[in-house]
């Protein structure tokens, strides 16, 4: 009999066995039950690194939010649509181990229906490396420090204003037509002397090559910095950012609405580097998540 049932047949049952046998301990709080699979991530194996888009499948609500590992996430919904989304991750320098994502559902009359998981953040296999800059990179001087300090303030200030909205649609696209290295989340001795850890993916781009936007956005912040050289970075929405670095060029004014594929400048070697090429960094909240992993995420499903 039981092969005859459909597959979400078997899922309910089985769901009220689970009830049955854990007595009252699966009844939220604060509202109704809710299956485990109403939250579902995308990659779903998570790793230190990893952007997730998480997908809650709660129709009936009004709104849905929640936080993972301190980070406060929004979720949103397409016009008609029927399921909730989140563009989110785990920031690279993450633990492994489990993890709480907690989720709320709430409901018109002011109910909140509790959606939280475990979710397991597995590590991810970074490698370690090392190389020579300018000594001025290393050892900066107190004219350059305060110049480091007011970019660091700056950079503060726009990563915590960003629209209120989802600006990106559908898939990231690469920004640049070049060979890139798998050297995110790889821990660097710079002269030997200062660790730190490569947060981004660097485009073997010859100086001039044209840099593209990966998605829809509005660009925050246009200018050159110390590190970064000359520096464009993209709102996309809910804490969601994309970063290029050490352009020859800005084609780009901050303000400026972007679409996907549009011009934001040409690569370059300006600010810490050892030679041309694109660093482009992804950043949700204050975690920078891997953009390789994010280039081969598809976010068709939203919509
Ligand atoms: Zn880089």
């Amino acid at each position: 009999m039981l092969s005859n049932w459909t597959q979400a047949q078997r899922r309910i049952a089985a769901y009220f066995i689970l009830l049955v046998l854990s007595g009252s301990s699966l009844i939220a709080a604060q509202g109704a039950p809710a299956p485990r699979d109403a939250v579902s991530l995308s990659p779903a194996v998570v790793e230190a690194g990893s952007p997730e888009l998480i997908r809650v499948d709660a129709g009936s609500a009004v709104s849905v939010d929640g936080d993972w590992l301190g980070r406060k996430i929004e979720f949103f919904r397409r016009p008609n649509g029927h399921t909730w989304f989140a563009l989110a991750g785990v920031d690279v320098e993450a633990p492994a181990g489990p993890s709480t994502l907690h989720v709320t559902a709430h409901a018109g009359d002011g109910q909140g229906a509790d959606l939280s998981r475990t979710v397991d953040i597995h590590p991810a296999h970074y490698r370690t490396g090392s190389l020579t800059v300018a000594p001025k990179f290393v050892e900066p001087d107190a004219a350059s420090l305060a110049q480091i300090k007011a970019e660091v303030e700056l950079k503060a200030k726009i990563f915590s204003a960003s629209a209120a909205e989802p600006l990106w649609s559908a898939s990231f696209h690469a920004p640049v037509a070049a060979p890139s290295t798998g050297s995110f989340g790889t821990r660097r001795m710079f002269n030997g002397k200062l660790a730190s850890i490569h947060k981004g993916m660097d485009f073997h781009a010859a100086s001039g090559t044209p840099v593209h936007a990966a998605n829809s956005g509005i660009v925050v912040l246009a200018r050159p910095l110390y590190y970064e050289g000359n520096c464009v970075v993209i709102d996309h929405g809910l804490g969601f950012y994309t970063i290029s670095m050490h352009l020859s060029r800005i084609d780009v004014k901050e303000g400026q609405k972007m679409t996907t594929g549009e011009r934001i400048g040409l690569s370059g070697a300006t600010g810490r580097v050892t030679g041309p090429h694109l660093h482009w960094a992804v950043r949700w909240r204050d975690a920078y998540l891997d953009p390789a992993k994010l280039l081969r995420l598809d976010l068709s499903p939203v919509r």
